[in-house]
């Protein structure tokens, strides 16, 4: 899953599968990547990142389970990596374990040391907190595949919509200093405060926000996958998923398979969709799905779609009584 910010000239990446359908120019404004797990369909695109970000000056950061500092420094082991010296772009990378509450690990990688491991101290963050900024929040649960891994929540602190009508009438252009403008509001910045627009051009926040600038609650992204169908499981879903915009969730199989699903402690599609339904999230998209339903994936749909909207009706008639 990829997260791109309009404006911001940054994304975030929700596991490192297959990377391809990514171009280098997306890839190159990636400063997080969560991964769930080092299953190779997990983090094979590992490579094909490395390689578009290796001459670029901004860190990369990386999340994952314990023990994923190591899978990171054993795939950049397997490079021959004599290019690389004191004069080279010092491109660094952060690996960061979660335990499913704090950090247990930090290491970076830099360039300029052909990326030999350093430890370095963990940043201290509420409890399930990933990455806390200004604009947004990353949550993180720590589920049961078999082995460790990981779900995400993204969070958008505060939404702040451009009405174009307004900046029409106030004679303003469309621009990146716009980012300014909603990052003052964001930040609870005073009305007096001036945002230059163009050179001398600038504005008072408090006429911007009265005119151009709309508030609203931020989105919520959840994502979650290769998880057992179990309660421990199900409940850490949930709460991480709760409320959300929108809810990308594995769906792999469908129901009749369940016992396959069960062995290889994955969901299936009316698993899925129930778990989507409890969490009332506004949208349901599933994805990965087994090769084995090639060409019928629209059946795994319907079947996760269906257990989502029999789960939303039969709360919502629930409230009406
Ligand atoms: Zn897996």
């Amino acid at each position: 899953m990829f997260v791109d910010f309009r404006f911001g000239r940054r994304a975030l990446l929700f596991d490192l599968g297959d990377l391809t359908p990514l171009s280098p120019r997306q890839l190159l404004r990636v400063t997080h990547c969560f991964v769930s797990h080092t299953h190779m369909d997990h983090f094979a695109g590992f490579d094909r990142l490395l390689r578009v970000c290796l001459h670029r000056p901004t860190p990369l950061h990386l999340v994952g389970p314990t023990g994923f500092a190591d899978h990171v420094e054993h795939k950049l082991k397997a490079y021959t990596l004599n290019l690389l010296d004191a004069q080279s772009v010092d491109f660094a990378i952060v690996a960061t374990e979660f335990n499913g509450s704090g950090f247990d690990r930090v290491c970076e990688f830099r360039a300029r040391e052909a990326f030999r491991r350093r430890d370095i101290p963990a940043v201290r963050l509420s409890p399930g907190v990933l990455v806390d900024e200004g604009e947004f929040r990353i949550d993180g649960a720590l589920l049961d595949h078999g082995i460790p891994c990981l779900a995400f929540a993204f969070q958008e602190k505060l939404r702040v919509n451009v009405w174009s009508e307004g900046l029409r009438r106030l004679g303003l252009p469309v621009g990146p200093w716009l980012r300014a403008a909603k990052s003052a509001v964001r930040q609870g910045a005073p009305d007096e405060s001036r945002i230059t627009i163009d050179g001398d051009l600038s504005m008072p926040l408090g006429i911007l926000r009265q005119h151009a600038l709309r508030l609203a609650r931020g989105q919520k992204i959840a994502y979650v996958v290769d998880i057992a169908y179990h309660d421990q499981n199900i409940e850490k879903a949930i709460a991480l998923a709760q409320g959300a915009d929108h809810l990308f969730i594995e769906a792999p199989f469908l129901e009749m398979d369940v016992d396959i699903a069960a062995q290889t402690r994955h969901l299936t599609a009316r698993q899925a969709g129930e778990i989507a339904g409890r969490a009332s999230v506004a949208r349901l998209v599933t994805f990965h799905f087994s090769a084995r339903y090639r060409n019928r994936e629209d059946e795994l749909r319907a079947e996760a779609e269906a257990a989502f909207y029999a789960g939303r009706n039969s709360r919502e008639r629930a409230r009406s009584n």
